[in-house]
């Protein structure tokens, strides 16, 4: 078993295996489906819907109902409570995910079992093999920002911890980087510390000790690239004096980490001068990566979805290096593998693999105002069609059944179909499914808040300024209630310049339903809240503070009124508010 997974794979032979998979997607999702439900088909979950052991979609979708994680949650909450009865699944769970909670505000829980590593492992092989045919590496290391969220035992005993620190943790993750040839450079200490700030500092010190073994840069999400060479400008002096002096600095405090981390750093004042010497020659930091780590091939990491917004930055520090998206998963399974790698990032599509769960998409015309309420009373017209039943050009919100637990279950997410891979869709990611913004007739998603910020901060680049980044609320404490938008800028920006942008952001959102509403004022004035420089980091601790990952970490782009923490961070440090003048 570990001969064969330390194995050094064979992308062509990973592609040929892709090949024939999805020339016969809708088989393979029929078979896929049959397997789940052989194996789990004694659950009590199964039962209770009275499938009796039929295995065919059919049945399977007459029986089964749609459901959302809400849903699932008692019979999760009695796995996590120590029930080793088969409720959800045949064979016992042991692991539990949580899901960074950025999007919901709070961390669910959700089943986690050796398939989702296999899945994760078939994923991260495929897009390896088609970005390799492409932008070919071999024998190097990758820089790669991940880290661990804390992990705990569950009241049943189970171990906890995001998906992503649940993978990391997995013999298989190591062996495939291994095999992919592109070890992480950082010891495990490093990625398992319990200190994402000392962390971060050890990440990038690795990184400049193997300055030139570096060929990929890579994490999880694109936001903890940025924000790793967000906190380089700010430390870049300090790793230097490590690494002149052979020394760590004396912020790095978590032994595991010092011991591991002193193993690796000699005296090199030589490299040192090197790297001072170029950031001091860098204009704005701009093409830092390749500056530092010259044998890099590419930047890895998810850019799409509520990632597009770093793009810019990310940009800026790579230069010419290209931005090459990684795959589209979920804590409840992965989806799809970035099989196209040489689009940018804004192109970005995802062909979904038919073997690793049973895949359903709801279609999204003309269902907007279902949308809205979260409660889709099905018609006809938007029942859930097959993998290979997706139409190019439609958006669909996603469902998915896994081998862990989970039967038709609604992932919240909607993606668009761009095309096709032999049978199989490619999706693009669109958004969150549920809306963002809404006051009265106004419906407004997280891809229309992102499309008027970056409206809006077009103005500010002309100050040579940029939105770090931003958030939204809904206040409805004003009569009539109005949007809220927290932006945390770069610098100092004129009064006028914000008062602009304020405009500009309220015209952005050109769905009908708010522009008339405005009109007839019905919704307030749009107010922009520029927060202190740092509150987003705030933001960011409170979420590791509460057990989420690093790895997993997205910005929520609304703060509910149940958020009360992450509203109160924000409120508490707003330096300037501007209400729009733009429908006067
Ligand atoms: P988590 O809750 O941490 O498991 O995050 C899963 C969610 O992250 C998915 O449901 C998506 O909303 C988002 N996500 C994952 N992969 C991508 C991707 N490639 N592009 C855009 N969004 C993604």
């Amino acid at each position: 078993m570990l001969e064969k997974m330390n194995k050094k794979f064979d992308p062509a032979e990973i592609i040929e295996e892709f090949e024939i998979l999805t020339k016969d997607a809708e088989r393979v999702q029929i078979e896929t489906l049959q397997k789940i439900l052989e194996e789990n088909g004694r659950t009590e979950y199964l039962e209770k819907w009275g499938l009796n052991g039929r295995t065919d979609p059919g049945s399977f979708k007459a029986c089964i109902p749609l459901v959302t994680h809400k849903d699932l949650e008692p019979y999760i909450q009695r796995i996590v409570a120590g029930d080793a009865s088969p409720i959800l699944t045949g064979r016992r769970i042991t692991t539990i995910s949580l899901s960074s909670g950025t999007t919901q505000g709070k961390p669910k829980f959700v089943p986690f079992n050796d398939e989702l590593v296999d899945s994760t492992m078939q994923i991260y092989k495929t897009s390896f093999a088609f970005r390799n045919r492409e932008f070919p590496i071999a024998n190097g290391k990758a820089l790669q920002f991940i880290y661990s969220s804390k992990q705990f035992k569950t009241e049943g005993g189970l171990a906890a911890g995001t998906a992503t620190t649940n993978v990391y943790r997995s013999l298989q993750f190591k062996n495939t980087m291994k095999a992919m040839q592109t070890p992480c450079c950082s010891p495990d200490e490093v990625i398992f510390g319990p200190d994402f700030q000392q962390s971060l500092y050890c990440h990038l010190l690795s990184g400049l000790i193997y300055w030139d073994e570096i060929h990929v840069v890579s994490s999880t999400f694109a936001h903890s690239i940025v924000y790793a060479f967000r906190t380089f400008e700010q430390v870049w002096e300090e790793l230097c004096t490590d690494i002149r002096k052979g020394v760590l600095t004396s912020r790095i405090t978590v032994p595991s980490i010092r011991t591991a981390m002193s193993k690796l750093l000699k005296p090199n004042p030589e490299l040192a001068d090197t790297i001072y010497k170029k950031c001091s020659r860098l204009s704005n930091w701009y093409g830092l990566i390749p500056e530092l780590f010259p044998n890099a091939k590419y930047i890895y990491g998810i850019m799409t979805g509520s990632m597009e917004p770093y793009l810019k930055k990310l940009r800026h520090y790579s230069g010419e290096l290209p931005l090459l998206s990684a795959d589209y998963g979920s804590s409840e399974g992965w989806i799809g593998a970035n099989v196209n790698p040489k689009l940018p990032p804004e192109w970005a599509t995802y062909a979904v693999l038919p073997n690793i769960g049973y895949f359903e998409f709801i279609p999204l015309r003309d269902n907007v105002e279902a949308q809205k309420h979260d409660e889709i009373e099905l018609s006809m017209e938007n029942k859930p069609v097959g993998l290979t039943e997706v139409k190019v050009g439609e958006e669909y919100e996603i469902i998915v059944t896994n081998f862990a637990g989970l039967y038709r279950y609604r992932l919240g997410d909607v993606v668009k179909v761009t095309g096709f891979h032999n049978s199989t869709p490619e999706l693009k990611f669109v958004c969150r499914s549920n809306l963002l913004l809404t006051i009265n007739i106004d419906k407004n998603t997280e891809k229309d808040l992102q499309l008027a910020v970056a409206v809006a901060a077009k103005l500010l680049a002309e100050e040579k300024l940029e939105v770090v980044d931003f958030t939204s609320h809904v206040d409805l404490s004003t009569d009539p209630g109005h949007y809220v938008i927290f932006w945390e800028v770069s610098g100092e920006a004129s009064e006028e310049l914000l008062e602009e942008c304020c405009n500009c952001l309220d015209r952005s959102f050109v769905d009908a339903g708010y522009v008339s509403s405005r009109k007839v004022k019905a919704i307030g004035a749009l107010e922009l809240r520029v927060v202190q420089r740092g509150t987003f980091q705030k933001i960011l601790d409170h979420y590791v503070g509460m057990g989420a990952a690093v790895s997993q970490f997205k910005t929520p782009r609304c703060v509910g009124p149940n958020n009360s923490s992450v509203l109160q961070i924000l409120c508490s440090n707003v330096v300037r508010s501007y209400f729009s003048t733009a429908f006067c």
